[in-house]
């Protein structure tokens, strides 16, 4: 079974991911780690990506496209597989399903994580990290117990650059500028599920583990 997660920086895809993985045991392709994780082999992919995120431009689809694949290829026997954060573009998008076509597999289900943009950018602005340790908080949600210190080791705590208000905002109109035609595209295809992720997490799992179960239910008796 192929499934895969799609929403904005801070909706939450990522821990879905993950409790996706551990409770099926499907095998986890992201492209985030993906890339790191080139990058760190210094391959000939991880050198390309490497001097694009230096200059703190976007990988060009063909190259993630590349890497997927080859990703995809080399999953280590592994049927079931999670694409978390991919694809993020129509481009991406078609191609993956041309590609899919040809090995005759197909997406069995796309997450969408829907969140109001408002909910998003109280949860990032309230983040704050520790500069030394790299703890992190969340003003509203899990705060420190002195303001502004860190509990581990007491320095004081900093906002990321990344997390700053203006950047949160273009960072998520171009996310959903650039994945509409995507969510059309599945949705057409009738594997769209949206999920409100104005929730908590436990209730978006247990509604995320539904789908799945249902699906696999349904592969058994095909
Ligand atoms: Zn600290």
């Amino acid at each position: 079974m192929i499934i895969v997660l799609l929403g904005p920086p801070g909706s939450g895809k990522g821990t879905q991911a993950e409790l996706i993985r551990k409770n099926f045991g499907f095998y986890k392709i992201s492209i985030g780690d993906m890339f790191r994780e080139a990058i760190k082999r210094e391959d000939n992919i991880g050198k390309k990506a490497k001097r694009y995120l230096a200059t703190g431009k976007l990988v060009p689809d063909s190259l993630v496209l590349k890497m997927v694949k080859r990703e995809f290829v080399s999953r280590k026997g592994r049927r079931n597989i999670i694409f978390d954060g991919f694809p993020r573009n129509i481009n991406q998008a078609r191609d993956f399903n041309e590609f899919l076509n040809s090995v005759n597999k197909k997406i069995a289900l796309v997450f969408y994580f829907d969140i109001p943009f408002s909910i998003l950018s109280e949860r990032l602005l309230q983040r704050r990290i520790c500069p030394r340790c790299g703890a992190v908080y969340n003003l509203g949600t899990a705060p420190p117990i002195s303001h502004n210190i860190c509990d581990r080791c007491g320095s004081i705590l900093a906002k990321r650059e990344d997390d700053r208000a203006e950047i949160v905002k273009n960072r998520f109109q171009v996310y959903e500028k650039e994945t509409a035609p995507v969510k059309k595209f599945y949705s057409k295809k009738e594997v769209l599920v949206n999920i409100n992720s104005d929730a908590n997490e436990d209730g978006i799992w247990r509604l995320v583990k539904k789908h799945i179960d249902r699906k696999f239910n349904q592969e058994k008796t095909k």
